[in-house]
């Protein structure tokens, strides 16, 4: 049973299997992982390269299903959604930074971070909200800027504001202080914060940076596809 400390879970995973089947050959990238992520928790994920790090995170974010165990959500098991429903459950619950960003290259910051809102007829809402996240990740006056005209930090926060559209309740990043100078770094660990500690946002994020995995509540160390120490 939950306890005041410790609230239920928002994602559960048990005895987690993900193959890779390419060219005849059989890739065990996690190989019976469990995990519980709370609410307003932070977890970093580290380990080496290939260790199946992005998978982890790519289940976590329903992007995938594994092949065998079980993960959960709400007390159901996610593998037995159809794509319909993981893709709304997704949206509502879940924001997604991305390695490389993928921000597309012909909108405006602005414009970036409203896409994963484009198909609700809100404009004007959605307008607002995007405009106050860029305000608030500090890229005010960088609304109408394309993305090669950013830095890597600046299109790191456009992606952070985009994830954030949702009002997701959990966040998850893949190397999010990457490519960024310590400030930068830093500035997004102090927002990580503000979203936990204002709206119970829990963050899971892969990295290779020592001072992040320090900020962490939890860190949880993968190699070769199994959970470590
Ligand atoms: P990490 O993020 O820790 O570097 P990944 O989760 O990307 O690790 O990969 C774990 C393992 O799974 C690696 O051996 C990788 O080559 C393999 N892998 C990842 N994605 C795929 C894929 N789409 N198809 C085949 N193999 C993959
Ligand atoms: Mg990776």
């Amino acid at each position: 049973m939950a306890t005041a400390d410790e609230p239920e879970p928002i994602l559960r995973g048990q005895d987690v299997v993900r193959e890779y089947h390419t060219g005849g050959q059989t890739v065990r990238a996690l190989d019976g992982v469990d995990f519980a992520i709370r609410p307003a928790e932070f977890v970093a994920v580290v380990g080496p390269s290939g260790s199946g790090k992005s998978t982890l995170l790519n289940l976590l974010g329903l992007l995938d299903v594994p092949t065998s165990g079980r993960v959960e959500l709400g007390g159901e098991d996610v593998s037995t959604f159809d794509q319909g429903q993981r893709t709304r459950t997704r949206k509502r619950d879940v924001g997604f930074i991305f390695q490389s960003y993928y921000l597309i290259p012909t909108l405006t910051a602005l414009e970036n971070v409203e896409v994963p809102r484009l198909l609700d007829r809100t404009p004007v809402e959605t307008r607002e909200r995007a405009t106050a996240l860029l305000e608030r990740v500090g890229l005010g006056d960088r609304l109408d800027h394309a993305p090669d005209e950013l830095s890597g930090g600046q299109k790191q926060r456009v992606a952070t504001a985009r994830a954030l559209i949702n009002d997701p309740n959990l966040l998850l990043a893949d190397e999010p202080t990457g490519n960024l100078d310590r400030d930068t770094g830093d500035s997004i660990l102090d927002l990580f914060d503000d979203l936990r500690t204002e709206q119970d946002v829990a963050v899971v994020t892969v990295t290779h940076d020592e001072y992040v995995a320090d900020a962490a509540d939890r860190v949880v160390r993968l190699i070769d596809g199994e959970v470590r120490g």
